[in-house]
């Protein structure tokens, strides 16, 4: 019996791969499940950890969804996207980043996350380092781990707006860089980079011809107040042959469940991302694709109407937090999250006597106490400080700073 036992207690541990070590699951997407089941056991919770507007898709993009069902493109396509789409890809960057692309420069993957995780795959080598400006998008770091990477992080703290400093960025590049990934407007902070913070860094990327660039600018339409968005390749023309443009359908057309993402750049690597994602997904859905086709072609006015409202709402969480005690709340560029510091909350108790020690006490007392799901900051590389998504609604978000400031009150 021992000897069975033995045996199947062995097998079961040794099913799993020595890669599964080196990342954990998805922080945020953890919150998120915590928060649906405490709401569904009946606790009144308001979730903030969700990175997804919650706005429905417009309208004519599900028609056009419906439409390619009713032709009957219900079948696989080419493995990195429709040639419809690709082109339509194309226009969009010519359109929005004046940046020159024909259809095979272009990959289309499931999501944005797809594309980023298919690039690295395609790319690293045991041991290749790559540069992650933190806080960074939770997914980075173990990406880069699953594809044997080793993340460079360089930390960019509030009283630098969370933005790369150029003398940051050469003392983190070694031989072995082999990227520098990007993104603006962030997630977690909502920093964008301006015309000449990338410029700073795209000169000193421009005398380290090793190191490509992965630009993820998946927020590039939520911006707010008067910030321009631009991306890497349209700064710097030099860093067009190294640089991979990631972009996505998710944000800003209200299409996270679609499962759309793309990126262009060199033949080569599109070549390599197409060879992994013809082994594992085959291809994007069909239909998302139809509806992508729809959605940059078509009109754009919802944009304007959905960034009026998440302008509004963040606002409305800047001056509400900046009003809590121990909380500051620097104001974003864009995407739909603030990322407050609390360092005036830790080492302070909570009326049941528990001392505050990190960013993720804070965001365990939030939610025991007042039931607001928010991401504590240590999951995004940068403490103490928290994240919380604006993409819901604005009576929910003005419930919610209330509840967060009577916390904030309620310790000592
Ligand atoms: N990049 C950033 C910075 C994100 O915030 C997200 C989603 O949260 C993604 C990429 C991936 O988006 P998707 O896979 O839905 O296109």
């Amino acid at each position: 019996f021992f000897f069975i036992f033995y045996l199947s207690l062995g097998s079961n541990m040794n099913i799993l791969a020595s890669r599964l070590n080196r990342i954990q699951p998805s922080p945020t997407i953890a919150m998120s499940i915590k928060a649906r089941e405490l709401k569904a056991e009946g606790k009144n919770i308001i979730e903030l950890a969700a990175g997804e507007p919650d706005f429905p898709t417009p309208p004519h993009i599900i028609k056009a969804a419906e439409d390619a069902m009713s032709r009957g493109e219900t079948k696989y396509t080419d493995p990195d996207g429709t040639p419809v789409l690709k082109q339509a890809i194309c226009e969009k960057f010519k359109r929005d980043n004046n940046l020159d692309y024909v259809t095979s420069q272009v990959t289309i993957g499931t999501g944005g996350k797809q594309v980023l995780y298919n690039a690295l795959m395609a790319t690293l080598n045991a041991g290749d380092e790559v540069i992650i400006p933190a806080p960074y998008w939770v997914s980075y770091p173990d990406m880069v781990l699953l594809a044997e990477g080793t993340p460079k992080i360089v930390e960019c703290p509030l009283d630098k707006n969370f933005i790369l400093q150029p003398e940051d960025l050469e003392r983190a590049i070694t031989p072995k860089t082999k990227w520098i990934i990007l993104n603006s407007p962030s997630n977690p902070t909502g920093s964008g980079y301006t015309w000449e913070d990338l410029k700073k860094l795209t000169d000193i990327l421009i005398q380290y011809p090793n190191v490509w660039v992965m630009t993820d600018d998946m927020y590039e339409h939520l911006v707010y107040d008067d910030f321009k968005f631009c991306t890497p390749a349209q700064v710097e023309p030099e860093l067009y042959s190294r640089t991979l443009t990631v972009n996505g359908m998710s944000k800003a057309f209200c299409m996270t469940g679609w499962r759309i993402g793309y990126a262009a750049g060199p033949e080569n690597l599109i070549t390599a991302i197409r060879k992994i994602q013809s082994q594992s997904t085959s291809n994007p859905s069909s239909i998302s694709q139809a509806a992508s086709v729809a959605a940059l072609n078509g009109p754009m006015d919802f944009l304007a109407k959905n960034n009026y409202v998440f302008k509004q709402r963040r606002d409305l969480v800047c001056s509400m937090l900046n009003q809590a005690k121990g909380i500051t709340c620097p104001t974003p560029d864009g995407a739909f999250y603030v990322y407050p510091s609390c360092a005036g909350l830790i080492g302070k108790k909570t009326p049941d006597g528990k001392m505050l020690k990190t960013d993720e006490d804070v965001v365990t007392y939030l939610l025991e106490t007042e039931g607001i799901a928010a991401v504590h900051g240590a999951a995004f590389g940068l403490s103490p400080h928290f994240r919380i998504s604006y993409a819901t609604s604005t009576e929910a978000l003005e419930d919610a700073c209330q509840r967060i400031q009577r916390a904030c009150s309620a310790l000592a």
